[in-house]
């Protein structure tokens, strides 16, 4: 099992997929290369691992590193949800689709979404989700890792813009339009 690691008091969540080979053999989630890209984004905004916590949606690795399953995410949503009312993180930051979907409850793909904070509750903690493509994805397609080192910039304004309750009469936030049928795995 591979559950999750970092400060217990971090400001800063990053929620990935699921564990890959080398977490699997270490225990320890983002620890093969989509993570030594995590650790460099990090370091371009003046942070280290041991000052975030770092987890994934499933605890586990699922064989073959497919992608996870439906029954899976439902097994491994309350130890998830556990873990942020644990950490108390102002910021989660959701790498990729399916952490994007599990913790936003939305269809919406990362495309779309990636780069836009959206204030929501987990449980009863009030939250800033900030969606980002997966490093993983990042890691072979140049264009994205640019946007993914660009929308990460933005983390330090988020951490220190305090979350506040939502006004009962502020304007709905506006809706994203529908997701195409079709959803890539990681973007
Ligand atoms: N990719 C993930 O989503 N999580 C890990 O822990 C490693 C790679």
């Amino acid at each position: 099992m591979v559950f999750g690691v970092g400060s217990p008091t971090a400001d800063l969540m990053f929620v990935g997929e699921a564990p890959g080979f080398h977490e699997d053999k270490q225990g320890i989630p983002f620890v093969g290369q989509a993570g030594k890209l995590l650790d460099k984004l990090l370091g371009g905004i003046g942070l280290e691992r041991s000052q975030v916590y770092i987890c994934n949606v499933l605890k586990c690795r699922p064989p073959g590193n497919r992608d996870p399953v439906p029954d899976e995410k439902e097994a491994c949503e309350p130890y998830l949800f556990r873990q942020v009312e644990l950490i108390q993180p102002k910021v989660i930051a959701t790498l990729g689709n399916h952490a994007t979907k599990q913790l936003s409850g939305k269809e919406t793909g990362i495309t779309r979404v990636h780069g836009q904070e959206q204030r929501l509750k987990v449980g009863s903690l009030e939250v800033l989700l900030y969606p980002l493509y997966h490093p993983a994805a990042a890691l072979y397609t140049p264009a994205m890792l640019t946007v993914l080192e660009q929308d990460f910039a933005r983390l330090p304004e988020l951490l220190g813009r305090e979350v506040a309750p939502p006004v009962a009469a502020a304007p709905p936030l506006v809706e994203v339009a529908a997701e195409p049928a079709v959803q890539l795995g990681l973007f």
